[in-house]
This record gives structure tokens, C-alpha cells and sequence, in this order.
């Protein structure tokens, strides 16, 4: 397939190739989304084609005005309500019981469906000049990291789309928090920038999965290995000096070893160090990129620093972790 890539300027090329029914990658605020027709069966197929993704693994449906959710879903429950009012447009993805026009394949046959508005220009300006509810999931090969650059996007589906549009964006780094708002009281299924303290002043009582024991995908990102670079992660969770302390040490038998630092430390036997930043914000910003930047340096072993976090921090922790594949050294507990 020959993929194109536009700037936003030519957008309604892109809005037309989502009509008939192809498929269209774009920036949004969280990462870049690769988007289809989300009501074409058809269309969404080649979504879960393009990234390799399994089937069962349901994908969150974009739109550009908040009166659309109406078309998608059976009801807009009170806690819906009150979430679409102060988060719409922004990264908040919220799971409804689908009406009857959502198909099985965007749902991977549930009976719920996820919906989001995102707030990135381009991305409104997409779904609302192409008139259809863009399915949308990570515009990366299933399993490696979220793409937050275009230059990401074209080394994972170059060839495998219609359309690429490279677009400012993806300040936030991270997928969008998941709410499930079909049930009472709302559960947080995936942690993101809108957080679990902000959610947790509107419901007291929201509910937050135990994510990693869950075996049914009611969130995709809870099933499968997501987000690994190629080099093997290793989380060193811990207070600063003793994280520092320990990493230090693995490194003296690891050649092509790399450190990813967080307000930090100084690697002399590291064969690249790249530094997470200063805030949980910057550590979920560049998350992606910084993974994928040592796969470009050919790096085989990746020591993650990180420590306690609430906010944002809880976001990184879940993507790292899964990204590390659970190999976490907890150096609180010792
Ligand atoms: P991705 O867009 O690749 O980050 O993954 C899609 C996300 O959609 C998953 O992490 C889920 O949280 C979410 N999702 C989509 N549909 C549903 C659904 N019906 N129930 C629960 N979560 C869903
Ligand atoms: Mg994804």
C-alpha cells in the first residue's frame, strides 16, 4: 500500500479516505491515533490489520462533538454526565453500553463501547470534516510503544496505512485515563492525565481494578505485553541513593546497558543514559520516545528508575511496568 503523508493543510484528502472507508493516522493530545471508520466493519478489520493487533482487544471510538455520543451509545449515565462536562474535550475515554448501530468488531463483542473527545485541533477537524466516528486506537505495531513523533508512526506503519498526517501534538505522551461508566460506581480501568485524585473528588467511591490480575479484556491494555522497546526493561523502584546504588551495580557486568534517569543519577558504566526529567509529567511526555530511542542505539538491557508517585505518576508506573513486563525490583520493600 502506498501511504501518504500530509500536513494538516490537506486534511479533507484524509477526511475523504476515512469515508471510504480507509485508513487515516493522526495526532492527537494523549499519542497519535490510527483511525478508521468506526460503524464499517470492514474499515476497523483493517485498523486491527495494520497493527497486528488481536481481535479481541476493542478499540475506542473518536468523535468531534460531544452530541455525538448519543449515536453511539444506549444511555449516558449521570457519572457520564458530570465526566463529559468537565473533561470533553480532552484525554478521557469513557465505556458506555453501545447501541445497536456499534458493530461487534470495534467492541471485540462486548456489549459496552469506548468514546472520547479528543481536544487536538487536527484531530476535531479530521473526524469532523470526515463526518464519521473515527475508531481510533495507538498508531503503533501492537506491542511496541505508543508513537508520540510522526517519524515514529512512519517506522511502524509505513505501508500498512492510506494516510499519515504529521501534525503537531501528543503533548500529554500517554493514552487517554478509561472510565467504565456503565457500571455503578465508575471504574478506572486505565490511569492517565486526567487522575485518579481528580476522579476520586467527583466519585469517592470509583473503583480501581486490581489492572494486572484481570484476565477478560475490558481493557485491552490490561492483556497483553504493550508498549516494549526491543531491549529487555528493568524497573529499579526505589528512594533515589538506593535506586542509584543498585543500578550502579548491575551495570558493572552489562556492556550495552542503558539507564533511563529520573532526577538523577550519574551512570559512568551505562552505554547510554537518557534523562526522564524532572516531573512525572516530562517521565510520561517523553516515555515512548526515550523507549524507543535505545532501541535506535542498539541497547539490550534498560534499568528504569523510578519512585512513589500519585497523579501522572500512576500512569507511568503502569505503562513502565508493562513495558518492563513486570520485572520491577521494588527496593521500598528491602
Ligand atoms: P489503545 O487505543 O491501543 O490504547 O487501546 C484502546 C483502549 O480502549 C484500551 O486500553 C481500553 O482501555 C479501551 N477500550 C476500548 N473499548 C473498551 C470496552 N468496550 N471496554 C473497556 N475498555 C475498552
Ligand atoms: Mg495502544
Amino acid at each position: 500500500m502506498n501511504t501518504k503523508v500530509i500536513t494538516a493543510e490537506y486534511l479533507s484528502q484524509a477526511a475523504q479516505a476515512l469515508r471510504d472507508g480507509g485508513t487515516v493516522v493522526f495526532p492527537t493530545e494523549t499519542v497519535y491515533g490510527l483511525g478508521a471508520d468506526g460503524l464499517n466493519d470492514a474499515a476497523v478489520g483493517k485498523i486491527y490489520e495494520a497493527k497486528g493487533r488481536p481481535g479481541d482487544n476493542p478499540l475506542i471510538i473518536h468523535i468531534a462533538d460531544k452530541a455525538d455520543v448519543a449515536q453511539l451509545v444506549r444511555e449516558i449515565p449521570p457519572a457520564a454526565q458530570l465526566l463529559m462536562q468537565r473533561y470533553w474535550p480532552g484525554p478521557l475515554t469513557l465505556i458506555f453500553p453501545k447501541s445497536e448501530r456499534v458493530g461487534r468488531v470495534v467492541t471485540a463483542g462486548l456489549d459496552t463501547v469506548a468514546v472520547r473527545m479528543p481536544s487536538n485541533r487536527i484531530a476535531r477537524a479530521l473526524i469532523r470534516e470526515s463526518g464519521v466516528y473515527v475508531a481510533a486506537p495507538s498508531a503503533n505495531l501492537s506491542g511496541s510503544p505508543s508513537p508520540t513523533t510522526v517519524e515514529h508512526v512512519i517506522d511502524d506503519l509505513d505501508g500498512r496505512v492510506n494516510f499519515i498526517i504529521d501534525g503537531t501534538g501528543c503533548e500529554i505522551g500517554l493514552e487517554s485515563t478509561v472510565v467504565d461508566v456503565s457500571v455503578t460506581p465508575p471504574v478506572l480501568l486505565r490511569p492517565g492525565a486526567v487522575t485518579l485524585e481528580e476522579l476520586r473528588e467527583l466519585f469517592p467511591d470509583i473503583v480501581t481494578g486490581r489492572q494486572e490480575e484481570e484476565n477478560a479484556p475490558k481493557c485491552p491494555g490490561m492483556k497483553y505485553t504493550h508498549y516494549a522497546p526491543k531491549a529487555q526493561v528493568t524497573v529499579v523502584y526505589g528512594p533515589k541513593g538506593r535506586r542509584q546504588e543498585y543500578i550502579k551495580e548491575c551495570l558493572k557486568g552489562e556492556p550495552n546497558a542503558g539507564v533511563l534517569t529520573y532526577r538523577g543519577g550519574r551512570y559512568e558504566d551505562a552505554k547510554l543514559v537518557i534523562d526522564a526529567g524532572e516531573s512525572m509529567q516530562a517521565y510520561a511526555s517523553g516515555l515512548f520516545a526515550n523507549l524507543r530511542n535505545f532501541d535506535t542505539h542498539q541497547i539490550r538491557v534498560i534499568y528504569a528508575e523510578f519512585e512513589q508517585a500519585g497523579g501522572m505518576g500512576r500512569a507511568v508506573q503502569n505503562r513502565l511496568y508493562k513495558a518492563a513486563g513486570y520485572r520491577v525490583i521494588n527496593l521500598y520493600e528491602k
